[in-house]
C-alpha cells in the first residue's frame, strides 16, 4: 500500500545585476519597491534581482527550467517587465504546472539600500505577487567582492512547492466502496 504522502520540493535561484554607470543612471527597483535617490541597477528589465531570484527559485523547485526558459525571446511581452510582474507570472506558470507554493525566501547582498525600514513593505508586495509568503532579508559581504565594492547586488532565493494536481490524480477519491452501485 502506497503512502498517501505529498513530498514538497525545494528550488534555488541566484540573480545578479550591476549598478548602472554614472553617465547612464537608472532608478533603483529592488524587492518590488522603488528606492528614491538610490543608484539603480542595469539590465534589460528593472534589474530587481530579489524578484528575479524568487521567480527563478520557483521554476527550479518545479523542475520546469529557469527565467530564461519562460521569459526568453519567445515571450517579447515580458521584455522589460517589472520584477513584480515577472514573479506574478512565474507563480501563475508554477500553478498551471500542477504545483502550489509553500513559501519563498530571498536574501540579497549589498551595501545599499538600507533595507530594514522597508522590509515588511517589500515582503507584502512580493507575497501579493506570488500569492504565497515571500520573506526578504539583506546582508553585506563585509567589503569583499563586487557587492563589497558596490559594483552590484546579488540575491539568492529558495522556494518550496508541493504538487497538487499530481497528488489528486494518484490519490483515490473518497466515495462508494468498489462494487457499490452508483446513485
Ligand atoms: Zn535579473
Amino acid at each position: 500500500m502506497a503512502l498517501n504522502m505529498v513530498l514538497p520540493r525545494t528550488g534555488v535561484g541566484i540573480d545578479v545585476h550591476a549598478f548602472a554607470p554614472e553617465n547612464d543612471p537608472q532608478p533603483l527597483w529592488l524587492g518590488g519597491l522603488f528606492w528614491p535617490g538610490e543608484q539603480g541597477l542595469s539590465g534589460h528589465s528593472d534589474g530587481d534581482c530579489v524578484a528575479h531570484a524568487a521567480a527563478d527559485a520557483l521554476f527550479s523547485a518545479c523542475g520546469i527550467g529557469d527565467l530564461g526558459t519562460h521569459f526568453g525571446t519567445d515571450r517579447p511581452e515580458f521584455a522589460g517587465a517589472s520584477g513584480v510582474k515577472l514573479l506574478g507570472e512565474a507563480a501563475r506558470i508554477v500553478r498551471e504546472a500542477g504545483f502550489e507554493i509553500g513559501n519563498v525566501a530571498v536574501q540579497f547582498v549589498a551595501n545599499r539600500p538600507k533595507f530594514g525600514p522597508r522590509r515588511e513593505e517589500s515582503q507584502r508586495v512580493l507575497s501579493e505577487a506570488a500569492g504565497a509568503p515571500v520573506s526578504v532579508t539583506a546582508t553585506t559581504s563585509d567589503g569583499l567582492g563586487f557587492t563589497g565594492r558596490s559594483e552590484g547586488i546579488s540575491a539568492v532565493a529558495t522556494a518550496l512547492v508541493y504538487p497538487v494536481s499530481a497528488n489528486e490524480a494518484s490519490a483515490p477519491e473518497p466515495g462508494p466502496a468498489k462494487g457499490a452501485p452508483h446513485a
